[in-house]
């Protein structure tokens, strides 16, 4: 399978790293839309966040729990996190990811 995330999570592209534990990897995104801009991925693929909710609760629980200990880390004033889904929902890697933006006024709704 040829997945970038996957690289990323062997090593073998290199990613600007944030924290990791043994199921999931934090890492800038290489194009941040906003001053604090982290994916959070599950170190397993699975395809999108709703085939990660289908087949593992814990995980995806830790995604969010990363998602705060980072937030809280960088004093973030209020953060959003997001998973896009499909074509249509904006997703490019098909490797599930939280979005993590914070570090300004964040605008709703999204376009
Ligand atoms: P999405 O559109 O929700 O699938 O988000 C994919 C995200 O991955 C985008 O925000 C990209 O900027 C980001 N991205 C793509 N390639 C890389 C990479 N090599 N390292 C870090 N982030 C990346
Ligand atoms: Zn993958």
């Amino acid at each position: 399978m040829n997945c970038l995330f996957c690289a990323i999570v062997t090593g073998d592209i290199p990613a600007s790293k944030v924290k990791e534990n043994a199921n999931v990897l934090a890492f800038n995104d290489i194009n941040p839309q906003a001053p604090t801009h982290i994916l959070i991925i599950p170190k397993a693929h699975y395809e999108n966040a709703a085939e990660l909710a289908a087949a593992d609760h814990k995980v995806l629980g830790e995604l969010f729990a990363m998602a705060r200990e980072i937030a809280d880390e960088k004093s973030l004033n209020g953060y959003r996190t997001v998973f896009n889904t499909g074509e249509d929902g904006g997703q490019t890697v098909f490797h599930a990811h939280l979005h993590l933006l914070g570090g300004r006024s964040l605008q709703w709704p999204p376009g």
